[in-house]
This record gives structure tokens, C-alpha cells and sequence, in this order.
């Protein structure tokens, strides 16, 4: 079937420099603008890949091996090649982690601190019997115990599960219960969520207490204190050698179209994590890098700790929730040069006004990253104007484990594409059948089984693993897209969110980006609503931008907006405004939330519902 979208514009660089931010200087802004726009131009620093073509057609991930440190025989440990082995690089008394607590106190931690503090915690692990294999579960905001422990799971060969601490008892349950997950790290103030899901937990022995005394504490429970366990510690530990086919971690998906599934990785990973920073990131010994995800979410883990870690780059945490003076604040701080981000945060930022980030320099950054959801063509304009650089997209899943289709910084950024396969990555749109389609039709997503990074099981049930896989020489991920010309990927939507009607399939991103075109609209979620006449119809849930109130002729210029944006059929027919829109922990909007409320339908699995 022919889209009824065009490829977007291309943007060249020289368009980009064009766009550079125009504003006049504010009051409070440190650099004028113009100043900027020469850093820029004056200082063009050249990406890690320069040609992309001749990489892709000559990469294999055999080669790319000389990269990584591997021990005898092929073993491998994915922390020892993120932190331990740069003792030996010249990187020992870097910078890893520059740690910003919720009261933005800054604390910094070399590579030889983490290395030091992860074998103690590792020793901790193994006098409390942790054995390869055994599930480590992790529920702590983002302090620096949280990156600690994380390594030290690896380096005792043990399976590492990242959780979010917003979780609620029901979401800890289900996936404590599920891993059957033998230690949890947590703190005083999240212990009580576990408290009351504890008598379902029979395989959980010890619970690891971050700032809590042992009087403070139910040994009989098996609950003791983290400082009190480390202090006991040697900082001496032998590295466990993995297979590389080993587990590393087990990360419950977002949850966004059901029940979250227990993907599980294994160290051979860190090649995926370590060649996508380079490529994707481009990562280099002088940035200062900011992943805002948690890891509680697979960006959070695989970009916030393995793949920057394993080049060697100075990592920036922030404990604090999102708020966009907060955020400005700590990349002017810091001088975060490289900036990795989803959808829902640039449309926040984006809410919250031009003016805000004029008031900031923000002359250090270099290169910024979305990931999660659709990137919007209008948020990218917007990133455009107003920091002066083109945000760069790409796409992957928890399930891949790694970046598989990115805008790599030496690609023209076309907004609303998600970008090109990556070098040893085969990806292609497929009818149901899984017959290749030509560029311009819209089919499935799917991608040639092999990269490093690939899910090796779901956690507990195989049969859904095999669901991945249905059609022998694809990974099918469920999410519908097409390709240009030029090999661009653009996506559609959800394969479960497609919407039919009167005979047409239309993605809800294409409608939630041609409403928050409207100057009235901050986000949109879509759905079909069933209809007897055209089978369902359009209807879009839709947040306004502060200061705009609502009005029958708001709605309705709305709908003209759009109706003249998209084809005639792909205009919402309804549209209702909201508050806010239901999101799940990792940011993303819960359309069949959205469809169930509608519908009066149950809600199915919540457990990943942002609750405020
Ligand atoms: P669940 O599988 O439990 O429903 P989820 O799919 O949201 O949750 P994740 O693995 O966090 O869990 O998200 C992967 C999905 O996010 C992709 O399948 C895709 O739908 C969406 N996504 C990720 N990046 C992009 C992107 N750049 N553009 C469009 N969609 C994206
Ligand atoms: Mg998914």
C-alpha cells in the first residue's frame, strides 16, 4: 500500500547551521548566541564514522572483536570490559561517574573507584552464596550504589535485574516472582514496597538495605545493611570469565502494548553496546555523557552504564525527576557535550517554552539522541532552533539489546526517519509472510537474527521467544514501518495500534505528529474507536500547551489542522482533551490505556502505569 506520507526534507548540515538559533540575547544567558553559532562553525568535530556506506559494507562483528578484552578461551565479562580494563588504558584516575543526588550534590568516581567498589560488592554477593546464574535484582534510584552493584552482578557471573524505583508492589511482585529473584538491593525509603509483597517472595533469601544500620534492620528476614557488608569486604576480586553466551541481565519490557516480558542478555552484548556508542553516541575520551533514562529501562542499562563504560567515557547521573530548569542547569554544569534522550522529555522541554533555554548556555553540547517512542518532525525542528543542533533518532527494543536503525551523526537527518540499519545489521520490512517489500510500502519491521545484542530467551516462556522468530531468517518486532529510497526507515506504529478505517491502515504517529503541529497541542495519544460505519474511527486524546484553554472552536481548528495535513481519512474525528497522558515508567504513552478507558474495557497489566 502507498503511504500517504512523503519522506520529510532532508536536512543538510549547511541547512542545519541555517538554523541556528536566531534568538536574541536574554537577560541571564552567558554566551550570546552568535557566539555559539561560531563554536559551531569554528570547531566541526568529526564523528567516529565518517562514511557510511563503506562501513556497512564492510563491517563484521568478528572484526570488531579487537575492540573488547576477552580472557583466555573466548570468555568474556561485560564489567570487566566497562570498567576494570581501563585501569590499564590510561583511563585508571578518569572520571566514570559524575553522580548529581536529587539535591544536586555532585560526587565523582574514577575508574578505579568503581573497580574497587564493585569487587567489594561483589564479595558481598558471593559470601551471601550469590552463584552464576542467580537473579540480583536492583531497586534503587539512581545513586552511585545503584551503578556499583550493577557491575559488581556481572563480575560475580551472576543475572543483574534492573528495576525502577518508582515501582509500586505489584510491579516489584510480578517480576520478583516471575525471576525468582534470590537478592534485592533497596533503600529505607523503598523498602516498604517490598515489605508488603515479601511473604509472596519465597526465593528471595536477603535484602541488601543502601543507608540503613543492621538495629535499623530484620535480620530474621534476612535484611542487612549495604555500608556494614562493604566495609567487611575485600576490594579484591577475581573477575568471573563468562561464556559469552551467558546471562548478564533480565529486563522486563516497558509494558506499553501488555504484559511486561522477562528479556534476557548475555554478556556477548557489551560488543553491541560498545560499537553502537562508538558509531551512534560517538562517544569520544573528551565527552561528558548524559543518558537521562533509567535503568530501570534498557537505555538506562545498556546506554547509561555497559556501552559508555566499555569506551571509556565520563558518565553524568541525575537522581532528580524531570523538570526542565533542573535539566538546562546540569548540562550547563557539567558541560555535558553528549545528550541521549526520549520523545516525552523534548516535548516536555518543548512545553515548557523557548525562553527557558535561552536563559542557559548549553554551549557544550555536541550531539543529541532520542530514543523509545516516535521522534516527532516537529520536535525536531524545534530541537533545531533552539539548541542549534538536529536531535538524532534511532530505534531499538528491549529485545535487541542494543541501537539497530539510527540517524548516525555522518547521515543528513530527514525528521520523523528513524535512520539506517546500523553496520552489521540487516534490517527490512516484510509482508506478513515475511516476503521482502519495496521501499515506499508499509509492512512489518524485521531484522536478520544474529547481532550481538539479540534477546537469547525470554525469561520462563520460551514460546514467546519463538513468537520473535515465527518466520525462519527474521526477528519480527512488532512494530510496522517502511523504507525510502535511500534506505531510510520510517515508522508507522505499533503493529497493535494500527488503526483501520474505512479500509485505510493508519499509524497513530503520523495523526499525534500532525496534531502537535497545532500551536495549541503539547502531546497527542490516538486510537481507533470502533465504529459501525467505517469500522473505527480516528479519535485523539490531546494535552494543551500551559495557558490554553479549551473550546468547542479550539477542537474544531484542531481537526481542520490536521484535516489538512494528513489525507482526508487520517484526521481524528473525535478528539478529547486531557490533563495528561497515561505514560508508562520509560515514558511512553499507553494507547491501549487510552483505547481501554474508551472503552470501558479492562485495563490489563498496569504495573508500569507512571502514577503521577
Ligand atoms: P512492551 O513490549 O512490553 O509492550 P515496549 O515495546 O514499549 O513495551 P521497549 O522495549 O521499551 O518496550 O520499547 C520498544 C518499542 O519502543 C519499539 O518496539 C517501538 O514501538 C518503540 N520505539 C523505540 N524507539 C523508537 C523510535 N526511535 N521510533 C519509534 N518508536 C520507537
Ligand atoms: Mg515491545
Amino acid at each position: 500500500m502507498k503511504l500517504s506520507e512523503k519522506p520529510g526534507k532532508v536536512v543538510e548540515e549547511q541547512a542545519v547551521q541555517d538554523l541556528k538559533p536566531k534568538a536574541p540575547k536574554r537577560a541571564g544567558s552567558q554566551v550570546p548566541r552568535a557566539a555559539r553559532r561560531e563554536i559551531i562553525k569554528k570547531s566541526p568535530v568529526k564523528a567516529n564514522v565518517e562514511d557510511y556506506a563503506s562501513l556497512y559494507a564492510s563491517f563484521s562483528w568478528d572484526q570488531a572483536k579487537s575492540e573488547l578484552s576477552y580472557f583466555a578461551g573466548g570468555k568474556i565479562n561485560a564489567a570487566y570490559n566497562a570498567v576494570d580494563r581501563h585501569l590499564n588504558d590510561g583511563r585508571r584516575n578518569k572520571v566514570a561517574l559524575y553522580s548529581v543526588d536529587a539535591d544536586n550534590n555532585l560526587q565523582k568516581f574514577t575508574f578505579q573507584d568503581l573497580y574497587l567498589l564493585s569487587n567489594r560488592m561483589g564479595n558481598v554477593l558471593k559470601s551471601l552464596d550469590v552463584e552464576q546464574g542467580d537473579r540480583v535484582f536492583v531497586f534503587l534510584p539512581r545513586v552511585p550504589e545503584l551503578y556499583v552493584t550493577t557491575l559488581a552482578i556481572a563480575k560475580v557471573g551472576a543475572i543483574a535485574g534492573p528495576l525502577f524505583s518508582a515501582f509500586g508492589p505489584d510491579a516489584l511482585r510480578d517480576r520478583l516472582q516471575d525471576s525468582q529473584a534470590k537478592i534485592i538491593v533497596t533503600t529505607p525509603a523503598l523498602k516498604p514496597k517490598l515489605d508488603e509483597v515479601r511473604a509472596d517472595l519465597p526465593d528471595l533469601q536477603n535484602v541488601i538495605v543502601v543507608g540503613a544500620t543492621h538495629q535499623s534492620l530484620n535480620a530474621a528476614a534476612g535484611e542487612l545493611s549495604y555500608q556494614e557488608l562493604m566495609d567487611a569486604a575485600s576490594d579484591r576480586l577475581e573477575c568471573a570469565q563468562m561464556d559469552p553466551e551467558d546471562p548478564l541481565y533480565l529486563l522486563y519490557t516497558s509494558g506499553t502494548t501488555g504484559k511486561p516480558k522477562g528479556v534476557v542478555h548475555v554478556h556477548n552484548d557489551i560488543l553491541g553496546h560498545h560499537m553502537t556508542s562508538k558509531w551512534v553516541l560517538d562517544l569520544r575520551d573528551d565527552d561528558i555523557y548524559w543518558c537521562t533514562a533509567d535503568p530501570g529501562w534498557v537505555t538506562g542499562t545498556v546506554y547509561g552504564i555497559f556501552g559508555p563504560w566499555s569506551l571509556g567515557a565520563s558518565v553524568v547521573t541525575y537522581e532528580g525527576r524531570f523538570d526542565a530548569e533542573s535539566w538546562y542547569n546540569l548540562i550547563d554544569r557539567l558541560k555535558v557535550t553528549v545528550w541521549y534522550t526520549a520523545p516525552t522529555a523534548l516535548r516536555m522541554l518543548m512545553k515548557a517554552g523557548d525562553e527557558i533555554v535561552y536563559e542557559h548556555s548549553l554551549d557544550s553540547l555536541r550531539h543529541i539522541l532520542s530514543v523509545g517512542e516516535p521522534l516527532n518532525p516537529e520536535v525536531v525542528r524545534w530541537g533545531m532552533k533552539v539548541y542549534g543542533l538536529p536531535i538524532h533518532d534511532n530505534w531499538w527494543q528491549t529485545e535487541t539489546g542494543m541501537q539497530l536503525i539510527a540517524n548516525m551523526p555522518c547521515l543528513a537527518v530527514k525528521p520523523g526517519s528513524m535512520g539506517k540499519p546500523l553496520p552489521g545489521v540487516y534490517a527490512s520490512v516484510v509482508d506478513d509472510q515475511g516476503h521482502e517489500l519495496p521501499a515506499g510500502q508499509l509492512g512489518r519491521l524485521v531484522v536478520r537474527p544474529g547481532w550481538p545484542a539479540m534477546l537469547r530467551t525470554v525469561w520462563r516462556n520460551p514460546a514467546k521467544y519463538e513468537e520473535y522468530f515465527r518466520i525462519p531468517g527474521w526477528y519480527f518486532s512488532g512494530d510496522n514501518a517502511w523504507k525510502d529510497e535511500e534506505g531510510y526507515f520510517w515508522f508507522v506504529g505499533r503493529a497493535d495500534d494500527v488503526i483501520n478505517t474505512a479500509g485505510h491502515r493508519v499509524g497513530p504517529f503520523e495523526v499525534e505528529s500532525a496534531l502537535i503541529e497545532h500551536p495549541a497541542v503539547a502531546e497527542a495519544g490516538v486510537i481507533g474507536k470502533p465504529d459501525k460505519e467505517r469500522g473505527e474511527i480516528i479519535k485523539a486524546f490531546v494535552v494543551l500547551h500551559h495557558g490554553v484553554t479549551a473550546s468547542a472552536e479550539l477542537l474544531e481548528d484542531i481537526k481542520e489542522f490536521t484535516r489538512r495535513q494528513l489525507a482526508a481519512h487520517a484526521y481524528p474525528r473525535e478528539i478529547e482533551v486531557k490533563d495528561s497522558l497515561p505514560k508508562t515508567r520509560s515514558g511512553k504513552i499507553m494507547r491501549r490505556l487510552l483505547k481501554a478507558w474508551e472503552l470501558g474495557l479492562p485495563t490489563g497489566d498496569i504495573s508500569s502505569l507512571e502514577e503521577d
